[in-house]
Order: structure tokens, then sequence, then C-alpha cells
């Protein structure tokens, strides 16, 4: 293998990624086409992990190939790296292959010492800029290489400008900075012990091996968990020749999105500082402006920064982010990426460039990340309610949330943990609060703008924030707000919402509001319908859930679970009566009850699906679901013997209830009598549930409604199960539709979810008109973990621990269920061709279940109304 050190700037390209990294590759292609790019070269990602590879140590040759890149840039800028008359000055900037922005470091100036601070300071003939440089080296370069601890130096430079008594960095002069840079030496050797390195090749070196060495500092590690970055991809570094945005009242410096990440609005976006360097923009100290603002400050930039922007978007065919500087009236680009954005704003993108003949439809559907529907289906706060709003500040992410004020990143997390939702509240974020924005419901920050920390990491993970809410004033553990003519303190605890939509924020809890698809959204899902094969059914026990999934597409309803249609209070005792029924007829009689209920209930649900298959499943949990849960009957019943009031009648049922749970109580049972075994032990009750549904048939019907009910038999695993439950389903149809029963066109099918079902599928399918797959009880029995318990005790262990890639009651297992699923869907097919399949676990909502899905030739995919959109997105994006 040929390992290469060091590429320059105008030599790779933008498909050099792996070895350039994204920064790397792209300030290449830029330079390839001609844009304003300082040069540069890079130190490929095969350095980092030779480097990682020889214990932290740079392979031989590194410092030679960096050294002759270096006296070739030296070249020319016509300025030498050291020189105090000429120096030049580099920035060195890590550039991992996955962008992950802010996680990283990055040191400018570096070349600048006691002389060269001079000369650049007779060069430019501005001592206060050439100071100004040196002092944020000096703090880049003590906090990246040598691990000082930002406060040491913010804190020393408050109270300079304290003393000086100005606010903007900007005011401060050349002394104050010199003054400021004597502090900053002492900082560096009291916590080192060593002096600032006057030394420019030693700075490099030690800057290279620091970014090197950030590819594994903690919220590195952290941000590759959460987004799944694999720890052999290393970052490259780029060392590049720098441009000075803090030269003065025409230079500047500045980042931009060619469309508005939020809404996907096609119109630059963005925020830049006068007079300032790298990121201040975006670490908050000052506030900047808005980006149509240069338009007035420096015209003819502003122009061709627009022209730029376009010119980009054409050539990657995508809305680029782009951080660019200004040096005396002089443009330059230092990074281009794609822009990370909103679910909204990903689809108005994607729908936006293949209107604009810059993609094709089918690359727009590619490019929605299907769990990023989840976020575009976004809550807000309904608007028939008085609102009492406390400020107001940038609306930086999308959608509202409610939750308890919690003011640090760790105890976010720990109320998580309890199940307590919360709202982050921080004066601004930093990486190392990454864990408390993902435990949280949302993030408010009283400082930074919409490119701030905060703001894109709560894009990027679909959570509501609110930024740079200047009015809210933070102190230990609550925050006080001037609001409506009195001061607010909002306390650790209470009870907040944020509209990361509007930029609202409001004291206590709201109502909000589910979801709709926009016309964007609309237009994408129709042209995925265009493409995929696979059909998305949804899973729907209600007409009012059935009707939402309609909404968002669902072609059917692939299982209702029937149960969920017990267990409202008004029929509880009715089905409790059942279940305690002493003889057949007393059973009979609160069977009798229920037909109705249920009746009306699959009306319900054929009226919403007109037109569509309604699968339904017979009563699948064991009847003790629908008891008291006994510890509880045997402390009522301690409790009624000691107390003189409680009637006789009171005392008998409550024994005859703990009598039956008692008699019901199973060692286990999820592998107990529940499914099918009910069925068979029990005939009456699915009898009843038949008889309801034909009976809506026979109603519906009357109506003119175009009714498609498909009846599945729970948890078959022998082939003489499903027979007679057939035989059952046949017999109450023929009853109660007459002559009708037999062109009547409904189905009998079955789950598979016993793996012994599978194994035997071609017994089955003689005589199921479909299969459904069960994928939870499937993978359940497959592994034999039981789910209730094994989620969370060691299935947490065994995928933290990588012994399983995935939990996979999330994402489908397919070395071991999929291949029984693959299998049964051959074994049926082969005895029935036109057999039916479908899913209908959790896995119908998962991206890659849903690939796999259609890779086994499966005819549908069922999942919960919310997931439907995006179940058409992923189906089709699996026939791309
Ligand atoms: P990050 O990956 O954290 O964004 P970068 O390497 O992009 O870090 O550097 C951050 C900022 O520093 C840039 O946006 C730019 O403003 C500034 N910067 C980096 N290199 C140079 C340079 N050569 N000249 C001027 N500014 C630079
Ligand atoms: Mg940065
Ligand atoms: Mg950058």
């Amino acid at each position: 293998m040929c390992m290469k050190f060091v590429v320059p700037f105008d030599q790779g390209h933008a498909d050099m990624k792996a070895t350039l990294g994204g920064k790397g590759a792209n300030l290449a292609e830029m330079t390839r086409v001609g844009l304003p790019v300082p040069p540069g070269f890079t130190v490929t990602t095969d350095v980092c992990r030779a480097y990682y590879a020889l214990g932290g140590q740079l392979p031989d040759g590194v410092r030679e190939e960096v050294a002759s890149a270096l006296r070739v840039l030296e070249s020319s800028q016509g300025k030498q790296f050291g020189d105090p008359a000429k120096p030049l000055l580099v920035s060195v900037r890590s550039g991992s292959v996955t962008s992950m922005p802010g996680m990283m470091d990055t040191i400018l100036n570096l070349g600048l010492n006691d002389e060269t601070v001079a000369g650049l300071a007779a060069l430019t003939g501005d001592a206060r800029f050439a100071y100004d440089c040196y002092r944020r080296l000096i703090q880049m370069f003590g906090n990246v290489v040598f691990q000082i601890e930002s406060h040491h130096f913010e804190s020393q430079l408050s109270r300079l400008k304290q003393r000086l008594g100005v606010g903007q960095d900007s005011e401060v002069s050349a002394e104050g900075w010199q003054e400021l840079i004597e502090s900053y030496r002492s900082i560096v050797v009291k916590e080192t012990g060593r002096p600032f390195p006057q030394d420019v090749r030693e700075q490099l070196e030690l800057a290279v091996e620091a970014v090197f060495r950030s590819w594994n500092n903690t919220r590195a590690q952290v941000y590759r968990k959460i987004h799944r970055i694999p720890d052999e991809q290393g970052t490259a570094v780029n060392i590049q020749a720098m441009v000075f945005g803090n030269l003065g009242a025409d230079s500047g410096t500045g980042v931009l999105f060619t469309r508005n990440p939020s809404t996907g609005e096609r119109r630059l976006y963005g925020e830049y500082l006068i007079n300032a360097q790298g990121e201040d923009v975006v670490a908050g100290v000052r506030t900047p402006v808005p980006i149509e603002q240069l338009g007035a400050d420096m015209p003819l930039v502003f122009d061709q920064l627009e022209r730029t922007a376009a010119m980009l978007e054409k050539h990657y065919k995508d809305m680029q982010d782009i951080e660019f500087t200004v040096e005396q009236g002089a443009l330059y680009l230092l990074q281009t990426r794609s822009g990370k954005r909103t679910a909204q704003a990903a689809v108005k993108v994607a729908v936006d460039m293949a209107n604009e003949g810059l993609i094709s439809r089918g690359d727009a559907v590619e490019r929605i990340e299907p769990f990023h529907l989840d976020q575009l289906l976004h809550r807000a706060i309904d608007v028939d309610q008085a609102l009492d709003v406390l400020a107001s500040g940038l609306p930086a992410s999308p959608g509202a949330a409610t939750g308890e004020a919690v003011f640090d990143a760790d105890l976010a997390e720990a109320w998580s943990r309890a199940g307590r939702k919360t709202i982050l509240v921080r004066s601004e974020t930093t990486p190392e609060d990454i864990h408390g924005v993902l435990a949280a419901e949302g993030v408010l920050t009283s400082r930074g703008g919409m490119t701030s920390h905060a703001a894109v990491v709560a894009r990027g993970m679909g959570k509501p924030c609110v930024c740079g809410c200047e009015a809210v004033r933070i102190e230990d553990r609550s925050f006080v707000v001037h609001a409506g003519g009195e001061f607010v303190t909002i306390r650790e605890g209470d009870t907040i919402s944020i509209d990361g939509s509007t930029g609202r924020v409001i004291r206590g809890g709201v109502n909000l509001r589910e979801p709709e698809l926009t016309e964007e959204l609309q237009q994408l899902l129709r042209w995925a319908d265009d493409i995929r094969t696979l059909q998305v059914y949804t899973n729907a026990d209600t007409p009012e859930d059935a009707a939402k999934a309609r909404d968002f597409g669902a072609e059917g309803i692939g299982l209702c679970r029937t149960e969920h249609m017990f267990m409202s209070a008004a029929r509880v005792p009715v089905v409790q009566a059942m279940i305690l029924a002493d003889s057949a007829e007393e059973r009979a009689e609160a069977l009798e009850k229920l037909l109705p209920m249920q009746q009306q209930d699959f009306e319900g649900l054929f009226r919403a699906m007109d037109g569509l298959t309604v699968t339904i499943r017979l009563l699948d949990p064991p009847l003790h679901e629908f008891l008291p849960n006994m510890e509880q009957l045997v402390l009522q019943h301690e409790r009624l013997r000691n107390d003189p009031n409680a009637s006789s009648e009171e005392i008998d049922r409550n024994e005859k209830l703990l009598r039956k749970v008692r008699s019901l109580h199973e060692m286990n049972p999820m592998l107990g009598t529940r499914g099918c075994r009910l069925g068979l032990v029990l005939p009456e009750i699915y009898e009843m549930q038949a008889d309801a549904i034909f009976r809506a048939v026979v109603r519906c019907l009357e109506e003119g409604i175009d009714v498609r009910p498909d009846i599945m038999i729970p948890l078959v695993g022998h082939a003489n199960e499903l027979i007679r439950m057939r035989e059952l389903v046949t017999k109450r149809a023929e009853a109660i539709l007459g002559d009708k029963a037999a062109t009547f066109p409904y189905h009998v099918g079955t789950m598979i979810e016993v793996p012994r079902a599978a194994i035997t599928a071609a017994q089955i399918a003689k005589h199921a008109d479909f299969f459904s797959f069960g994928t939870n009880d499937l993978t359940q029995m497959t592994f034999g973990y039981s789910r209730d318990d094994a989620e969370g005790k060691f299935l947490a262990h065994y995928v933290e621990t990588k012994l399983l890639p995935e939990n996979p009651f999330q994402v489908l297992d397919e070395d071991g269920v999929g291949r029984l699923i693959e299998w049964a869907v051959e074994q049926g097919k082969a005895v029935k061709p036109l057999l039916k399949t479908g899913i209908c676990g959790e896995h119908g909502g998962d991206k890659s279940s849903i690939f796999f899905c259609h890779a086994a030739g499966l005819d549908y995919v069922s999942c919960s109304p919310y997931r439907v959109p995006l179940a058409r997105i992923a189906a089709a994006q699996a026939q791309l």
C-alpha cells in the first residue's frame, strides 16, 4: 500500500475525502475550479492512522514532506515561515472524513512569535492587529496543544476589557493586547511548566500532533458514537496560509448557507462580523450581523459571494455551508460542505432542486434520511391557548417542547434517565454539553446566533432549540427574565416550553398540536410512490388512527390489535365478567354484551379504510392481563377482612377474583395460553369476534362501503391450529353472511411469529391466505429473549459492549430472524404463489428493516401512522 503523507490543495479533488478529509477535499476542489482559496496543503488521514498505529508518533518522512510543501507555500506567498521581516502565518485545521462540526480543533495564526509579531506589525502598519493575532494564537495553542482550559484565558480577557472600559474585543488597543499577551504567557508557564514555544517549526509540529490527538478527545468520541462514524476513519490536517478578517473595517469573516437550513427557502442565509477572525462568529463573542447586511456594507464582495454560492451549489448539486473571510475587500473561501439542515429544509431543498432540474426525482427521494421525517412531523404549539410568553430568542431548530428547566447537561441526562422531560437552559452550549442536548426535549440559550453550537447540534438531532435569547439572564440554577412588567424567576425543575419555530420561550406547559404534511413533502412522497413496489400499511386500532394513517398515505391496515378494544374503561367490567364467568351461559351473556361494542369498532375501521384492506388480529394476550394484578388483590383481601364495614358481597367478589387470577396465573405467560391457543381453548371469544367482524361487514356493505377484511390468527406454530381456527371463522362467516359468504372477498391468514411456524411455512401456507410476520414475537422467540425483561437489562449491555451490533427489537436481525422470514416466504410462495406477505412488528418503520423486507420480496410493511411517510420514502430508496 502506498501511503500519501502530504497533498497540496492544487493537486487534490472532491472525491479524495477518505485521504484528505472533507475539508481538505473540498478546499482542493474549490482551488481546482478557480475559486479564491488561500493556498495550502493537507496532511492525510493515512498519517493519522499511522500516528495511532505507532502509539502516538509521526511516521518517518512526514516532517520532510511537510517541510518541502511549506517551502512551496512560502514561495507562492513571497513570505517565509518564521521570518521576522516577512512572516508567513498559517492555520492548522482539523478535517475529518465525515463532518463533525465543532468537535475537533483548529489553530490560527501559527508562525507568530515575539519577533515575527513585530514584523507583522511593521508589514501591515497595524500593531493592534498583529498583537490581536498573537494573543489569539497563544490562547488557541494553549488550549489545543497544552490542553489549558479556555476559562483561564477568558477571565484575563474580561478583566482587561473591564479595566480598559471597553465592551468589544475590537476596541482593545495594541498596548492592551501586549499586556494580555504577557499574562497569557504566564498562564502557559504556570499551567504547563514551559514557555509558549518561540520556534515556529516546533509550533507547527506540536499543532499537527495535537489535531491528530483531538480525534480521540472525549467529545469527538461521543459524537462519533452518536453518529455512528467509524473510529478508524481518522482526521486529516490542513495547513493553510492565513488571510485576515481582523485587518480593519474593510475586513471580516462569516459563515453562510446557500439556502435557509431551517426552512429550505432559496435565499442566502448566514451571518458575519466586520473586523473579526475565525471563530468569533460562531463563538458568540459578539452577536453577528445577518448576511443581507453585507450587501450594504460591501456590495462588491456580496455580489461575488452570491455568484460563488450559486456556482458551488451547481457544482456540488447540493446546498452548501460556506465559511469565508474578507481581507481588505478581497473575498477568500475557507470551507464548503453540504449544509446540515432540518428535515423540513431537506425536503424543500430536495424537491426544489429536482424542480430546478439540478437533480432527478429519484435523487431527491434518496436525499432524505427517513428518520429525519420523524422531525418533520413536528409538534407545534396549539393556537387555541393563552401563552405566558416570557421572552423571544432566535428560532434555531423547529418544533415545540415542554419540560422542566435544567441548567447543566449532566442533570438533563440524569433526569431523562429517570423519565423526566427537560429543557436544557445554558448561556451557550459547547461540545461538552452534547449528552445533555441529546437527553433534553429542547434547548434554550441566552447567547449565540443561528449558527452557534447549540443551534447546529439541535438541528442535527431534530430537537427544538431557541438560542440567543438575550432577555434571559441565567444565574446559578435559575434564570430571570423581565416579562409583563415584572421579574420572573424560573428555577431548576420549573416547567417551561419553547417554540423552536418562532423563538418563543413560555412559562409552564403548553398543548402541542400534531404535525401535518407540507406541500413539498407530499410532492416528494408522490415521487416515492411512483418508484416503490413495496406497499405501506399501518398498525391502527381506532378509526382516528386509521384516518390519520390514511392521510399519511397508508394503503391498508396491516395490524389491528383487538385487545386494545377490550381495554377502554367502559368495557373492562364486561370483559372481566366474561373471564370470571362460572358457566358457559354466564360467559355467553357477557360476550353478548361485548359483541355490539366490537361490531361498532370494526364498522368504524371499515368506514375509515373504505376500499382498503383491514387486517384484524383476533385476541392475542393472555386473559390475566384484563384482571387486576395478584399482589393488589391479596392486599385488598387483607384489608377487606380486617374492615368491619366491608360487605360480604365485596369480600366474595374479591375472593372470586383472586381465585380466578390464581387459576389463570402462568409461570411464563408469553409462552402460555394466548393467541390461537386461547382461541382453541375458549372458542366463544373468537366466535364473538368473528361475528362482530361479519356483522360489521353486513352493515357497511349496506352503506355502500367497499369492505376488505383480512382475519389474522395469532401465534400459530402448527398447521393444525390454523386449520381449526380457519374452520371457526368460515363457519361464522356462513352463519352471518349466508349465501354471500362464498363470494364475499375476505381472507384468513396468520401471523408468523413462532419459529416453528416459519420453519413449517409450507404446511401452514396451504391453509393461509396471507402471512404477516410479527417480528416482535419472532425476534423474542428466535433469540429466546423476553422482550420486556431484556431491554432494560442485559440487552443494553450487549449493545454497549458491541456483543450485538444493534438492539434486534429495533433493527431486524437479518442473520437469524431475517433468515427465518426469507425461508418462510420462499416455502410459502412455493405452495401458494399468490400468498400475500407482510411485516407488522416495530421493524416496519425502521429504514434498514424496510430495505430487508423489500429484498426478501414481501408485499407490504405495516407501521404506526406517524412512520408511514418514512416507510414510503424508505421503500422507494430500497427500490433505487
Ligand atoms: P472548524 O472545523 O471548527 O470549523 P476550521 O478549520 O474551519 O474549524 O476553522 C475555523 C475558522 O477559522 C474558519 O471558519 C475560518 O474563519 C478560520 N480560519 C481557518 N483557517 C484560516 C485561514 N487560513 N485564514 C483565515 N481564517 C482561517
Ligand atoms: Mg469551529
Ligand atoms: Mg469550519
